[in-house]
C-alpha cells in the first residue's frame, strides 16, 4: 500500500503542523514529503524544523528555506523581512546547515514503484520561485514535468492544472467541494498531466483559515486534498509573545 501524505508552506506554524500530522495518521497514510517553507512568518522555526526532520521523509527548499539562510535583500515585503530576521535568529548552524542541503526538485517513488515529482513553486525553474497563478503559468512547468503527477505549493492556494499534451487548463471542477466541504478527492486520468497544489500548512491564503494538505493514493489512484481545523488562537498568541508583525496573527484567521 502506498499512501503518501503531501505537506507544504508550514511556515514555522507548530499548532497547524501537529494537527495534520494526527490527520495524516488518521487518514492511514504510509509515507510522507514535505514541499518546502518549513519556516518563515510564525513562531516556531526551530519546532517545526526539527519536527520534520524527525518525520525523516523527502524534503524540498522553499524560498523561505533559502533566505533564511542565504539573505537576498531584494525579494521579500517589510514583514515577510521582519518575520525572516526573527527567524534567522532562532535557529542554529546545524538546523541551518539542515535547511541549505536541501534539494530544489525531487522524484519520489513509492513501495509499489509509482513515481511523482515534488518541487516547491515550479520545475521549469525551480530556483526563480515563480508563483504558479493561472493556467498560462503552469503552461510554463508541464514541458519539463517527466512524471504523471507533480504536486507544488508556494501560492498558499490549492489548485489542480492539467496538461493535455499541448495545453493547460485549471481544473476547477476538482476542487469546487472542497469549497464547499474542505474535502475533495478525484481519480487523476491517465492521459493528461497533473500539477498540483496542496495549500498551505500553516498560513492557507484562500480565505480558508483550515490547515492544508494533500494525500497521493497510487493504489487507488486517488488524489485527496482537505481541510484541518487548527488551534489558530494559540498560534496568534505565540506570534504576539514572539513580538513578531501583528498583521502575521491577523491573517491567519482570515486565511489570506
Ligand atoms: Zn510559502
Amino acid at each position: 500500500m502506498a499512501r503518501t501524505a503531501i505537506i507544504s508552506d508550514i511556515h514555522a506554524n507548530y499548532h497547524a503542523l501537529s494537527a495534520v500530522i494526527e490527520d495524516v495518521r488518521a487518514m492511514q497514510c504510509t509515507d510522507l514529503v514535505c514541499l518546502g517553507d518549513v519556516v518563515g512568518y510564525n513562531a516556531y522555526p526551530a519546532e517545526c524544523l526539527d519536527y520534520v526532520r524527525e518525520l525523516n521523509c523527502p524534503v524540498v527548499k522553499g524560498n523561505h528555506d533559502e533566505e533564511v539562510v542565504t539573505p537576498s535583500n531584494a525579494r521579500m515585503n517589510p514583514i515577510a523581512r521582519k518575520a525572516m530576521d526573527w527567524t534567522r535568529s532562532q535557529l542554529d548552524e546545524p538546523r541551518l546547515r539542515w535547511l541549505s542541503r536541501l534539494q530544489y526538485q525531487r522524484i519520489v517513488r513509492t513501495d509499489t514503484g509509482v513515481s511523482f515529482s515534488i518541487v516547491h513553486s515550479s520545475l521549469d525553474h525551480p530556483k526563480a520561485w515563480n508563483y504558479i497563478i493561472n493556467a498560462s503559468d503552469a503552461s510554463n512547468n508541464f514541458p519539463r514535468q517527466f512524471s504523471h503527477l507533480c504536486f507544488h505549493g508556494h501560492t498558499h492556494t490549492p489548485k489542480v492544472f492539467v496538461w493535455d499534451g499541448q495545453h493547460a487548463a485549471e481544473d476547477d471542477e476538482s476542487l469546487h467541494p472542497l469549497y464547499l466541504s474542505g474535502f475533495t478527492e478525484f481519480q487523476p486520468l491517465p492521459d493528461l498531466k497533473y500539477f498540483i497544489n496542496v495549500g498551505s500548512v500553516g498560513q492557507p491564503r484562500d480565505s480558508d483559515p483550515r490547515a492544508s494538505y494533500g494525500i497521493y493514493d497510487s493504489d487507488l489512484n486517488l488524489v485527496i486534498i482537505k481541510r484541518v481545523e487548527y488551534d489558530i488562537a494559540a498560534a496568534q498568541e505565540a506570534i504576539e509573545r514572539a513580538g513578531l508583525p501583528e498583521y502575521l496573527a491577523e491573517r491567519l484567521e482570515k486565511g489570506i
